[in-house]
């Protein structure tokens, strides 16, 4: 498609850790000006492949040609300063340093002084200066990085690469860190660095993103690069089918468009408040319905689930469960039979150095104790192994410690602590960040099943897709409020949501 010479080849790479081989004999060409996406499961190989050509790490086998020459990097800042930058997936700044030493890391001796002491005034003024130009707002560069919350240190690091000026950027899987608006910014960086006939190499799970970024799309499944799509050729059912190689079998969304829900209201907030996280919300949930609620990140909506989880120490409000008792705590949410899955999986939800046994039994233990009240080692293993039976929990077995799960394993689990006690609601906060499609379609199928037999579910989710295509009623939040409500239709686009979003 585009009639240039490439401006970076990889050519046969190979990969391996001990016995596992990341990478098997992948060739990849990129042009100037092009935007290349590349899509796989977890564990296909995307972050390898480009941490490789970033100078994060060496291949083993094959070679790499940039700018017309033999292309060795020896670390992350050879690359950038070569020319190709990468913003990776994992956090790659450090908390208890300012966001301006942060983003001249290496090149604070370029604003030392006669004295050899770093200029501060200066490094603020050329930081801030970087963060403007990106437009980046409400960051300073005299904040301290660890002030900062995810999405903000994640612009900040794209700050840091763009800065430099790269031939090639470098995007890994950062849209799941990012709302509407951080997207929108990163979006138009990556138009200007086409404009410049600069390249990007962007990665993601969203497959309508990457679709809408990219003008070609590679998709790797095991370390193998399965196959490249020109723009033209781009088909979602078929890049599925490369990506998990077999068709995906059944529904994805909810395929009704009618919006249905029992009379009883399961749960009730009133006039909850919050600081100013939270003002005068009133919500309802009712049995056998899912609620979805949408916003930016910081529109309040992860605080109305913990909120309604008993998590938090309100201001002023009430949460009322059907049968009139008051939560006020977690302990009482979970005794009243409600279950959250938190937006921080590895940190609120899950106990990584326990095992799936110990993660899943926790909440289970009115369930399966025997009639004498006695938990009983046969009676907890059955329960257990139910659950990983029933949600096909990808383990060796049970006693595996939920560290050396993927992703999509761990939510997996998640669900099943909540899942397996009965919970007759379940306050899920972006349940499918960051798992595969094959899991995430699970999921989805789940919350049906689940909604049919009565329970009420409560969606807090920063895509747009999945909000509109379960939800039962869409709620919009902004700077702490409620302020507008959707049912579900089949009209309902996602350009009606997002106005009332931002
Ligand atoms: P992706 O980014 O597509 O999710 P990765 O490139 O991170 O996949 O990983 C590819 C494979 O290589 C996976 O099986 C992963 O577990 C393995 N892997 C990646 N990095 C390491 C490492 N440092 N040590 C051991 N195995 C690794
Ligand atoms: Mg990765």
């Amino acid at each position: 498609m585009i009639m240039s010479e490439p401006i970076l080849e990889m050519k046969n790479i190979s990969k391996r850790f001990g016995s596992v081989v990341a990478l098997d004999d992948v060739s990849l060409t990129v042009y100037p000006g092009e935007i290349r996406g590349l899509i796989g499961e977890n564990g296909s190989g995307k972050s390898t492949i480009s941490s490789i050509a970033a100078g994060m790490q060496k291949a083993n086998e094959g070679q790499m040609i940039f700018k017309n020459k033999e292309w060795n990097p020896e670390s992350m800042i050879d690359a950038l300063t070569g020319g190709i930058g990468m913003v990776v997936q994992e956090s790659g700044t450090i908390a208890g340093i300012t966001v301006a030493e942060n983003i001249f890391l290496a090149e604070l001796k370029l604003f030392k002084n006669k004295f050899g002491i770093v200029d501060k005034k200066k490094l603020y003024e050329e930081a801030n200066k970087v963060l403007q130009e990106i437009g980046i707002e409400n960051v300073k560069a005299s904040d301290l990085m660890g002030s900062l919350d995810f999405q903000e240190r994640k612009l900040v690091e794209i700050a840091k690469v763009m800065m430099k000026k790269p031939d090639i950027l470098v995007i890994d899987e950062t849209s799941t860190a990012l709302s509407h608006d951080g997207r929108t910014l990163m979006y138009g960086l990556i138009k200007r660095l086409k404009s410049e006939n600069k390249s990007v190499i962007f990665i993601s799970h969203d497959l309508e993103e990457i679709t809408t970024v990219c003008d070609t799309l590679t998709v790797l499944r095991d370390g193998k690069l399965i196959r490249t799509f020109e723009k033209e050729e781009f088909d979602d059912d078929l890049i599925r089918t490369s990506m998990i190689g077999r068709e995906l079998q059944g529904d994805y969304y909810r395929t009704d468009f009618e919006a249905t829900s029992q009379e009883e209201v399961a749960l009730e907030g009133k006039n909850i408040n919050y600081g100013d996280k939270l003002k005068n919300v009133n919500i309802s949930l009712h049995k056998g319905e899912i609620v979805g609620i949408g916003g930016l990140s910081t529109c309040g909506m992860h605080y109305l689930g913990e909120a309604l989880f008993g998590a938090l120490e309100l201001d002023g409000g009430q949460v009322i469960t059907e049968s009139g008792k008051e939560i006020k705590s977690c302990h009482n949410a979970v005794s009243q039979k409600i279950g959250y899955v938190s937006k921080d999986r590895d940190t609120k939800s899950l106990c990584l150095e326990a095992s799936i046994k110990d993660n899943i039994a926790i909440a289970g233990m009115n369930i399966f104790k025997n009639n004498a009240g006695m938990i009983t080692e046969k009676n907890e293993k059955d329960y257990v192994q139910k659950q990983v039976n029933d949600l096909s929990i990808k383990c060796s077995d049970m006693n595996q410690q939920v560290s050396q799960l993927s992703g999509g394993n761990k939510q997996k689990v998640v669900f099943g602590k909540w899942i397996g006690c009965d919970s007759e609601i379940l306050i899920l906060d972006c349940p499918t960040r960051g798992v595969d499609i094959g899991v995430k379609q699970a999921m989805y199928q789940l919350m049906i099943k689940l909604k049919k037999q009565g329970k009420a579910i409560l969606m807090i989710s920063e895509e747009l897709p999945e909000l509109l295509g379960m939800s039962d009623r869409v709620l919009i939040m902004k700077d702490g409020e409620i302020t507008q409500e959707f049912n579900r239709s089949k009209d309902l686009s996602e350009a009606d949501v997002i106005g009332y979003m931002i």
